[in-house]
């Protein structure tokens, strides 16, 4: 009797998961045809669609990827789509990010605009869709110059939710006080339950980061970099010092915002066989078309004046336990 039932069990499940699979294959397949856009051939040289004009298109052999190049006319947002037919469709969009001081600004605010925006006013809403998503990639990434926010998805509606709540996290974050105490850094008591007790500085990023500088090989590369090319944002640390990260305020953290997470500063990329159309369609009316150009000239790194004479630094690291141990063995 019981394994009678065990084996109906087995038998609904499997009809349930072809079920889901089923419908949620037409969903995908419905949408597409409609958009009518997997069709790269739609896009020609000098086309302009949503206010995107087509500027480049490349057929890479190779890879078998078109390339298609665009700029948003009215904010010269530029996007670039790289056509191949693979299911796995990647979105990204990206910053120029270029700090000028060791606060970590770039870093940071990669952190909170992921804490809730005007459409998703949830704690978190990037991880949330971490257990509801069928994403392949989702993570944001802070470099010496570029903050981006990339996903990765076989699935056509998934992929239009995580499109949706990446381009309103950087769009139209919150930024709240509270998430900059907890994200950037905060003075807090060793006992809580104590205010007479020592204070002490914590933060997710500045613990982040005191954890990357206990690292030799990490010191090594962020001091190479800042050596090499002293004279602007490549001489400074854009993950954020943890001895300067207390000089960051919550204002100049907004500020920044302002002048970096414009459409202007921005590129968008994507890659697969879902509809570009969808996406520039989707961009251009939630966000491109309800912002005016600004000159992003602050944003340009400067070329690095070349160095007369060799250099030499000396780059102080972690105490290093297994040369120590090896050495008093041999001497
Ligand atoms: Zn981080």
């Amino acid at each position: 009797m019981l394994c009678r039932r065990l084996s109906n069990f087995k038998l609904n499940t499997r009809y349930i998961q072809q079920l889901i699979r089923t419908k949620s294959q037409t969903i995908t397949k419905t949408d597409i045809t409609e958009e009518n856009a997997t069709d790269v051939a739609t896009f020609q040289l000098g086309l302009t669609v949503h206010d995107f004009e087509v500027k480049d298109i490349q057929s890479l052999k190779e890879f078998n990827i078109t390339a298609i190049k665009l700029i948003h006319r009215k904010t010269k947002a530029e996007y670039l789509h790289l056509y191949r037919n693979d299911s796995n469709n990647v979105f990204s969009v990206n910053f120029r990010t270029t700090p000028k001081d060791n606060t970590g600004l770039p870093h940071i605010l990669e952190h909170i605009v992921l804490c809730g925006s005007k459409l998703y006013p949830v704690r978190d809403p990037f991880f949330k869709m971490l257990n509801r998503s069928l994403a392949t990639f989702m993570n944001a990434m802070t470099g010496a110059d570029y903050t981006m926010y990339p996903f990765s998805t076989q699935n056509f509606q998934d992929f239009c939710n995580l499109q949706k709540i990446y381009l309103d996290a950087v769009f139209r974050p919150n930024l709240r006080y509270l998430d900059f105490l907890q994200e950037g850094w905060r003075l807090e008591n060793t006992n809580p339950q104590d205010i007479k007790s020592d204070l002490i500085i914590k933060g997710v990023v500045y613990n982040e980061m005191k954890g990357a500088f206990s690292e030799n090989e990490r010191i090594l590369e962020q001091k190479v970099l800042n050596s090499i090319l002293p004279d602007h944002t490549y001489g400074v640390i854009s993950g954020g010092d943890p001895l300067k990260i207390p000089d960051l305020t919550w204002e100049g953290l907004k500020n920044f915002h302002k002048q970096c997470y414009h459409p202007s500063n921005a590129r968008f990329y994507s890659y697969g066989n879902f509809p570009l159309m969808h996406s520039l369609k989707y961009i251009n009316e939630t966000y491109l078309s309800q912002c005016e150009y600004q000159d992003q000239q602050h944003t340009v790194v400067p070329a690095q004046k070349r160095w007369t004479q060799p250099k030499q630094e000396h780059v102080i690291g972690r105490y290093d336990n297994l040369g120590e141990a090896l050495k008093s063995k041999m001497f």
